[in-house]
């Protein structure tokens, strides 16, 4: 690694062994016997917190639909967008995308909350910008430019004309005498597809905190992934002057809050920020594309960009920070104290590279925890907005504009940790260390079902071969070859985050999983197969290869402040992150390309009647 500043050892002027104490400390405050199960699913009578669509046209109907076609792609997100991109460049045109929205979008498209903008640098996580010539307006995207680029792609890939918008998927289910799937919705259609591709994105359901009395509120109150401008007025961008009079509690304080706060906290006439755990919030430091950069981009670029930035996130050497961000940084630190040995000749064992791993990551973590320090005035509120633990065992966060909110005389910090979150809602407010706080609108920035139960996040029954559950099938954790698909479902294919190489930035990761799938279904289709799915052989390998990889990230996680990445400290199998390939997205990607070089479809199996 020759990267200049790289090859530093940390400065030790902390004391290791204290904050490892600290951070134990931390983790077992806010360990909740009820883990996951802490959190109500957005069913029954919540589910009008993500069930209702405040963009699309209540009074659309349509005829049900019962016609076949090759491809049912579920999911109008970037990760169904780019799969029909890539079966449409595969030659592969007769496919359907079936979308909750009324538009594409996905994430994009439900998160619309002030502020909301893409926390990965826009020129590698907005997908098949070479491809339509387009170059974002900032190095950080906001959700309006975003949700644009959606359709944009939508209109270039004539995507329009194959949706079917507003449609809920019910119901999977393989129909062994047609060798088809079979797919009912909330519209009455039973739609038929040969292939199926699931691509429902990792954060596509809501979830609440399961605080005594939710349901009791009787202020107005609604989930980040369905803000409420009609109550609020303004938009993405701001002007909320419906909350000027009014006093609003935001429970929770990840990624998405992060984003909002500072906008509820400009125009509320009071803003209680109720936080659990703090998020670490490094630098964002946004800038407008500079024109004379983006005309010298040579073909390649992106692809180039996103693997640079992947080699860097996955501590591999490399020669140049195309990125040079706050996420860059943090790796370039983990990595420091490594190559700074490397630099001298030493060899180090795992261990002893874990170690100087971790002592990067204490120094990085004072220097966040420093911040607080140098922008909040309050000294209770700065003490309270430090996190405590290592870097990723929450996604890290970045903004210039949270921190500084909590100067404003108008907004509260309310630490919740010592109760492992909010105690009580009234009918009037929010009960905190025994204090109510009355407030007339809550706004539940309280996530998703990330790593909760399979089901919980799919949110439809999927029946394979004999009627075989999937969920069955996964019982004791996904069962896939390369993560795509799994044996009794033939066709079946998931895009997403499992037994696959996991990326912080997703829609990269997404691309080259949809073009990988869009492969498979090129060559089943030319050979003349009517059905492809994995050997038991293959999927079996490719389990013990993933079990293999994953033990390290799991002692990691295990260590961890509780979230959706460890099952909220669970150890059944290491969370999220727990069942990836962890040799990381660039090796994933090239032993794919590898596999597909060969030109076998090793590890699946073909029939052609
Ligand atoms: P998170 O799951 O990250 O945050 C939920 C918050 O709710 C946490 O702070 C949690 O505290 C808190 N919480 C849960 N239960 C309680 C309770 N009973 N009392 C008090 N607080 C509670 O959800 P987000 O929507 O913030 O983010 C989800 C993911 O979406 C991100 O991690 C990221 O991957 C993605 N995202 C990406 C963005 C981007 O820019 N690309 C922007 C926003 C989100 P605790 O931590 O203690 O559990």
């Amino acid at each position: 690694m020759d990267d200049a500043g790289s090859a530093q050892d940390p400065i030790l002027d902390f004391d290791p062994d204290a904050l490892r104490e600290r951070y134990r400390q931390e983790r077992e405050k806010r360990l909740r016997a009820d883990g996951e199960a802490q959190y109500i699913e957005v069913a029954g009578s919540f589910a009008r917190y993500a069930e209702e669509d405040p963009y699309a046209d209540p009074s659309f109907t349509r005829a049900p639909l019962t016609d076949e076609v090759e491809v049912a792609i579920i999911g109008g997100g970037f990760s169904g967008l780019l799969a029909a991109a890539r079966l449409r460049e595969a030659g592969v045109d007769d496919f359907r995308i079936i979308e909750a929205g009324g538009d594409f979008g996905g994430t994009w498209y439900w998160n619309r909350y002030p502020g909301a903008q893409c926390d990965i640098e826009s020129y590698c996580y907005l997908p098949l910008l070479e491809e339509l010539g387009y170059i974002p307006k900032e190095k950080y995207s906001y959700v309006g430019e975003i949700f644009e680029h959606s359709q944009r792609i939508g209109r270039a890939y004539g995507l329009y004309d194959v949706a079917c918008f507003q449609t809920r998927v019910n119901q999977l289910s393989w129909d062994e005498g047609l060798k088809r799937w079979r797919i009912q919705t909330n519209r009455g259609d039973d739609m038929k597809a040969r292939f199926v591709i699931m691509a429902l994105g990792t954060a596509s359901r809501a979830k609440l905190p399961g605080i005594p009395g939710i349901e009791t509120f009787e202020g107005h109150s609604f989930h980040t992934s369905r803000w409420d401008y009609g109550y609020t007025g303004g938009d993405t961008t701001g002007g909320l002057t419906g909350l000027n009079d009014k006093r609003v509690a935001v429970i929770g304080t990840g990624a998405t809050a992060i984003q909002c706060v500072p906008f509820v906290g400009k125009y509320a006439q009071h803003l209680y920020v109720f936080q659990r755990t703090p998020s670490s919030v490094d630098l964002r430091g946004n800038k407008p594309t500079e024109p004379a950069w983006a005309q010298s981009l040579q073909p390649g670029w992106q692809r180039a960009r996103r693997h640079n930035f992947a080699d860097i996130v996955e501590g591999r050497p490399f020669t140049e920070d195309l990125v040079n961000d706050s996420w860059t940084d943090i790796f370039r630190n983990l990595a420091s104290g490594i190559a700074a040995a490397m630099a001298r000749g030493e060899k180090l064992t795992p261990q002893e590279a874990a170690k100087k791993a971790e002592l990067a990551d204490f120094a990085k973590m004072n220097k966040i925890r420093a911040r607080v320090d140098e922008v909040v005035k309050n000294p209770d509120a700065a003490e309270a907005l430090k996190p405590w633990y290592r870097q990723f065992c929450k996604r890290p966060t970045f903004n210039d504009e949270f921190l500084p909110t909590f100067n404003r005389p108008n907004v509260t910090l309310v630490d919740v940790s010592e109760s492992k979150g909010v105690e009580r809602i009234t009918k009037s407010g929010v009960v905190a260390n025994g204090v109510e706080y009355p407030v007339d609108c809550i706004i539940y920035a309280s996530g998703f079902e990330i790593s909760t139960a399979f089901r919980r996040r799919i949110g439809f029954d999927i029946n394979g071969r004999g009627g075989l559950s999937l969920y069955d099938y996964y019982k004791d954790g996904f069962r896939t070859l390369h993560g795509h698909s799994s044996r009794n479902f033939p066709n079946w294919f998931y895009i997403g985050v499992g037994q696959n190489g996991l990326s912080v930035n997703m829609t990269a990761m997404f691309d080259d999983q949809a073009r990988h799938i869009a492969y498979i279904i090129q060559e089943a289709k030319a050979r003349g197969a009517v059905t492809v799915e994995p050997t038991a052989e293959a999927e079996e390998a490719w389990v013990e290869v993933i079990r293999s990889v994953a033990i390290a990230n799991r002692d990691f996680q295990n260590a961890c402040t509780p979230g959706y990445y460890n099952n909220e400290g669970g150890e059944r199998s290491g969370g999220l992150n727990g069942q990836t390939y962890t040799p990381g997205i660039n090796k994933f990607n090239a032993l794919l390309a590898e596999w597909r070089e060969k030109g076998d479809l090793a590890g699946l199996e073909l029939r052609t009647e």
